[in-house]
C-alpha cells in the first residue's frame, strides 16, 4: 500500500497529506481489527481515530485514556469530513472475516465521511471511567464516482465501441450494485449487453485471486475446464449476488470458482451448500456429478454468512413455491 501510494503512514490506521496551504488532510484509513468500537458493513464504516500508542493496552489492544481531536491523524480526517474530502478504504486480514482478504491488504475504493462525533467507548478504561472516542461514519461513494482502473475503462470502452458508441458510456459500465436508488435499466441496456457488461465486469480482483488460486478448478463439480491452449476456464460466482435486492459485496469470502454450470446451479438455487459445507441439490436436478461437499482451498475464507443467506433465500422461494 506504502509503494502503491495509497497509504502513507506505516503502522497507522490514518494517512494523511499535506495540502500547499500546509493543512493537514487525511486521505486514507486501513480496517485491520484495531478497535472494538469500529463497524464494518462494506457499504457504511464506523471508524475509531487515533490514539497514541502508550494509551492502548499492549495485550487487549483496548484504551486506557480517551482520544483527543487534537491528536493530529484525528485532526486531519476531521478536516477531509469538512472540505468534503474523500477516503481510500483499506481492509486487512484482522478486519470483519466478512469483508476482509485472507492473508493480506486490499484497496476497496473510495468512501465519503458522513457524520463525525465524539462518542463513548464500549469498553471503559481499567479504573472503570467512560473513555471518549473521536468517531468517524463513512459511507462508500456510488460507482461512478469511483475512480476507474485501467482494465475497467479498457472494458468500458471496448464495450462502448461494440455499441456503437464513442466514448463514455453511462452508468451501465460500471458495477451495478453500488447506484443507490437506480434499477438496471431494461430499455437502456437490452438484455444481452447488460448481461455481458456484468460478466466482464464481475471479473475483479477479487474474482480473479479466486480463479487462480483453485486454478479453474469448479468447487462444487471437480470440473477443470480447459481448451486447446491448455488454459482452464472457470466463472468466479458471488454467493450473495451482487445486484438488488441482494446487494452481496465483491470480496473473496463470498466468491466461489465455478464452471459455467454450476455457475448457473448456484444462480438459480438448483443446489445450495449447507453449513458443514455438504452440496444440497434439488431433488429433480439429474445427472449433475456434484461432489458431496463444496471443496475449499486453504487460503481461501468463504463466509457461512453468504452460504447461509443463499441456501435460506432459496428455501424460502421453494417454500412460497409450495403454498
Ligand atoms: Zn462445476
Amino acid at each position: 500500500m506504502l509503494n502503491a501510494q495509497l497509504h502513507r503512514a506505516n503502522q497507522n490506521g490514518i494517512s494523511w497529506l499535506q495540502t500547499k496551504e500546509g493543512h493537514k488532510v487525511g486521505d486514507a484509513i486501513v480496517l485491520h481489527g484495531g478497535y472494538a468500537d469500529d463497524e464494518d458493513h462494506w457499504d457504511w464504516i464506523r471508524y475509531t481515530g487515533a490514539s497514541p500508542k502508550k494509551d492502548k493496552d499492549p495485550k487487549t489492544g483496548r484504551l486506557l485514556r480517551s482520544q483527543s481531536w487534537s491528536h493530529v491523524d484525528n485532526a486531519a480526517l476531521l478536516l477531509s469530513y469538512e472540505q468534503g474530502l474523500p477516503i481510500r478504504v483499506i481492509r486487512g486480514y484482522e478486519g470483519d472475516s466478512l469483508y476482509s482478504p485472507h492473508d493480506s491488504y486490499r484497496y476497496d475504493g473510495l468512501y465519503e465521511i458522513t457524520e463525525v462525533r465524539t462518542a463513548t467507548s464500549k469498553y471503559p478504561a481499567p479504573d472503570g471511567s467512560p473513555i471518549k472516542i473521536c468517531q468517524f461514519d463513512l459511507k462508500r461513494m456510488p460507482a461512478r464516482e469511483q475512480v476507474q482502473t485501467q482494465v475497467e475503462r479498457h472494458i468500458i470502452d471496448v464495450l462502448a465501441e461494440l455499441d456503437g458508441k464513442q466514448g463514455e458510456p453511462d452508468d451501465g459500465g460500471q458495477e451495478d450494485e453500488e447506484a443507490p436508488g437506480e434499477q438496471w435499466d431494461e430499455e437502456k441496456f437490452p438484455r444481452s449487453r447488460s448481461m455481458q457488461v456484468r460478466r466482464l465486469i464481475r471479473d475483479t480482483a477479487a474474482v480473479k485471486r479466486i480463479k487462480n488460486l483453485y486454478g479453474g478448478e469448479c468447487q462444487l463439480c471437480g470440473l477443470r475446464l480447459t481448451g486447446p491452449d491448455g488454459k482452464p476456464y472457470s466463472e468466479g460466482a458471488h454467493i450473495r449476488p451482487l445486484g438488488k435486492p441482494h446487494r452481496g459485496p465483491d470480496v473473496e469470502p463470498n466468491i466461489l470458482c465455478l464452471c459455467p454450470n454450476c455457475h448457473v446451479r448456484l444462480d438459480i438455487g438448483a443446489i445450495t451448500v449447507d453449513e458443514d459445507w455438504s452440496i444440497i441439490a434439488r431433488p429433480d436436478l439429474v445427472g449433475a456429478g456434484l461432489l458431496p461437499k463444496l471443496n475449499v482451498r486453504h487460503g481461501h475464507r468463504v463466509h457461512q454468512e453468504y452460504i447461509r443467506y443463499h441456501r435460506e433465500y432459496w428455501e424460502r422461494r421453494a417454500s412460497d413455491r409450495r403454498l
